[in-house]
Order: structure tokens, then sequence, then C-alpha cells
């Protein structure tokens, strides 16, 4: 049998507040938000320290990459169903029948289909692990992203 390291993390620094419209079933939601929490779990060899990766380290490049969600509408740029134009510093959104005009600094366009907690788990596990990459984290072998809708409901993803 072989063990395996893994640390994990979670917490205030770790939320974000956004508005979306998810489709489902040929349909669009109504505009709403969520109060998002994100946790975060890699797995790896250790280092010369003895640490997978440093928690303080780990939490500062994770929460930089929810900043750039905090406070957003989330477009998911790959919709079939929602529909996206920038129309003089404006996205026109175009939803069920209704056009939505949201100054292009509130929306954050990201290539995905939908803005479940799933895909926005996939988009911020990809996101963080080449920030990790780049920091130098070869050690990480798995990395999972878990987000938090509401409490008790998660959408998670696990890259490795
Ligand atoms: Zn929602």
């Amino acid at each position: 049998m072989q063990g395996a390291f893994r640390v994990s993390i979670d917490g205030s620094r770790l939320r974000f507040a956004a508005a979306h419209m998810a489709t489902f079933d040929g349909r669009c939601e109504p505009l709403h938000g969520h109060n998002y929490a994100v946790s975060i779990e890699a797995e790896g060899d250790l280092t010369a320290d003895g640490w997978v990766w440093d928690f303080g380290d780990l939490r500062r490049i994770a929460a930089g990459i929810l900043d750039e969600l905090d406070h957003r509408f989330l477009l998911q740029e790959r919709s079939s169903l929602l529909r996206a134009t920038i129309v003089g510093g404006n996205y026109e959104l175009h939803a069920g029948g209704q056009t939505y005009v949201l100054p292009c600094s509130d929306v954050v366009a990201l290539p995905i289909d939908n803005t479940t907690a799933e895909r926005l788990a996939e988009w911020i596990a990809g996101r963080l692990l080449a920030a990790l990459r780049a920091n130098g984290a070869s050690n990480i072998r798995r990395l999972a992203v878990g987000v938090e809708e509401m409490p008790g409901q998660s959408g998670w993803y696990t890259l490795g």
C-alpha cells in the first residue's frame, strides 16, 4: 500500500460574490447571485522541507484568482443559449427573449459553456495549477477544487 500527502485550504479569504445566469434544459435561469465558497486540495510529494506546499502561499495565489471573479457577472462565453456581444463598452446579453446590458468592467468572460459550480471549479483548478507550476510547484500531482454555491451544495473538479 502506498501513502499520499495532501494539503487543503478553505475559509474566509477563499470566497467571492458573483452574479450569473446558468442554463439548463435549453433555458436560462433568471439573473441572480451567490456568495461562493471555495475549497482546495493539493496532493503531491513532500518537498525537502517536509511539506506539499506552503499554506499561506497557496492561499495567496488562490485568493488572487478568486479576486478576478469577485463582484462580477460570470459570463459563459461558450454558451449556445446565452448570446453576448460587446457594444460600445457594454456587454449585451441575450437570453430567454430578454436583453441585459452590463458595463464590460462588471463582467468576467470565462471560456466555459455554462456557469455551473462544476465548470467554475474546473476553470479555477486550471488557473491555479498553472500559477502553482509558475511558482515552482512541480511536485503537485493532483489538484481538487470545490465550489460551493450555497451551504451543502458544491461542485468539484479534480485535475491529475
Ligand atoms: Zn446560481
